[in-house]
């Protein structure tokens, strides 16, 4: 892989300079040997490893600084409170955020999205409206809208998936209407690694009246974002595929938005004012912040931005697209049937194949064996899974700590698989 300089972004919790080796170094856990393996964790997608940076400043926080937000007049207090509002600083600016009032942390994006589909969904739509999906979706951004429709008598339709990979927008003006209220589709699918050009289906959400909320688990963590130039409404973010931990990360959403909708969950700390029958509410992001918050995990998030931006995202972006790649040149050659588009410059680095008609649960299992980590399921996208004909994928997943060497012992350890399963 080239090593990228990039002195400008140079942080001082991580390494400033693109190299891979350097990079591995941070992530105590890929010392780790299974089954007297060295350990090849190719499973990013589902969650990311923590650096030392992030797990350093988890501990500290606890250590140093803990104490619950808002409520008290002590130092201490307004110190865990000052930390957690950084974070929420850093993440505003790492997404192109005009201001932090508009970043909503909480658990992450299955969070975010049943925030959505509540406060604005369920309160703004009408029987006869519709939700327009894409077939590539996870299951977090499908079933807080068939709730929504449940409540409203809305309708959901979806974007067809092409033979390639990518989405059909042949039929968006069709499928696009102005009945419909809202668009949800991922960034980055989770599958098949396709990205849907964001920009173009944010002006056509917007020139029908409807907002578009885009499903930012993948996308977020892999490449640049920036939801201003995107121009879309909603973008939900997991810190937990970012380097930072489970339990972190939340939701961008313009701010008038935010403001006309219901709050999600009611209680302590979202309010303004509390009568026994009824209450007023803070404005957002907070209004959305009910009882204690995930103080440490969002302190570490902030960590991991700070990883992530030292690094630039445009290099790990073109990191990741090199050794996709590079997987799917070498998976290719050794017979796999790999899903999705094949131009790395559309898609990221979720790499889903099908090995020889082996299942794919046996094949993680002997994976396993040679230390090689990958999912295999319906990844939460059944609906995805019934249409590209099979009742499961193996999945193999890249980040900023993956090298070639890894995708080589991938290949190795499949073609071990397959002097087991194929005689
Ligand atoms: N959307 C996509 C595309 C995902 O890959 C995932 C997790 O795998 C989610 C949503 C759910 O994210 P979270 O774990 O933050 O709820």
């Amino acid at each position: 892989m080239a090593k990228v300089v990039d002195q400008e972004r140079a942080g001082s919790t991580g390494p400033s300079t693109f190299d891979v080796e350097r990079i591995r170094e941070d992530f105590p856990i890929l010392g780790r040997r299974e089954h007297g393996k060295p350990l090849v964790y190719l499973d990013s997608s589902n969650t990311s490893q923590k650096p030392r940076q992030v797990i350093e400043t988890i501990t500290e926080y606890y250590e140093r600084h803990n104490a619950n937000l808002y409520r008290a007049v002590y130092a201490l207090a307004e110190e865990a409170t000052s930390m957690f509002e950084a974070a929420r600083d850093k993440l505003t600016r790492f997404i192109g955020a005009p201001d932090s009032g508009s970043v909503v942390f909480n658990r992450g994006t299955t969070e975010s999205t049943n925030l959505v589909a509540y406060g604005y969904a369920r309160k703004f739509l009408r029987e006869g409206d519709q939700i327009l999906v894409s077939e590539v979706e996870h299951h977090s951004n499908l079933v807080p809208w068939q709730f929504a429709a449940q409540a409203t008598g809305a309708t959901i339709r979806a974007i067809p998936l092409a033979e390639d990979g990518t989405l059909d927008l042949t039929d968006l003006e069709s499928l696009l209407t102005e009945r419909t209220k809202i668009l949800a589709v991922t960034g980055m699918s989770n599958v098949l690694g396709t990205m849907p050009p964001l920009k173009q289906l944010a002006e056509a959400a917007h020139a029908v009246g409807a907002v578009i909320l885009v499903d930012g688990a993948q996308l977020v963590p892999h490449s640049p974002v920036n939801v201003q130039d995107l121009g879309i409404d909603f973008l939900t973010i997991s810190g937990h595929k970012m380097l930072g931990p489970t339990a972190s990360g939340g939701l961008y959403g313009r701010r008038e938005l935010l403001e006309q909708m219901d709050p999600f969950l009611g209680g302590g700390e979202m309010i303004r004012e509390v009568h026994l029958d009824r209450s007023t509410f803070k404005e957002p992001p907070w209004k959305f912040e009910a009882g204690t918050m995930n103080i440490a995990q969002e302190v570490g998030l902030g960590a991991a931005i700070d990883y992530l931006e030292g690094l630039g995202m445009e290099a790990v972006r073109r990191h990741e697209q090199e050794l996709t790649a590079y997987a799917l040149k070498r998976l290719g050659e050794a017979g796999a049937r790999v899903f999705g588009p094949t131009d790395v410059e559309h898609r990221g680095g979720a790499v889903s194949f099908w090995f020889k008609d082996i299942h794919p649960h046996d094949l993680a299992q002997v994976l396993d064996t040679e230390g090689v980590c990958i999912r295999a399921g319906h990844h939460c996208a059944q609906p995805l899974m019934r249409i590209l004909g099979v009742p499961a994928t193996a999945r193999a997943s890249f980040y900023i700590y993956n090298t070639p060497a890894e995708v080589d012992a991938l290949v190795e350890a499949l073609e071990k698989a397959e002097g087991i399963f194929v005689a």
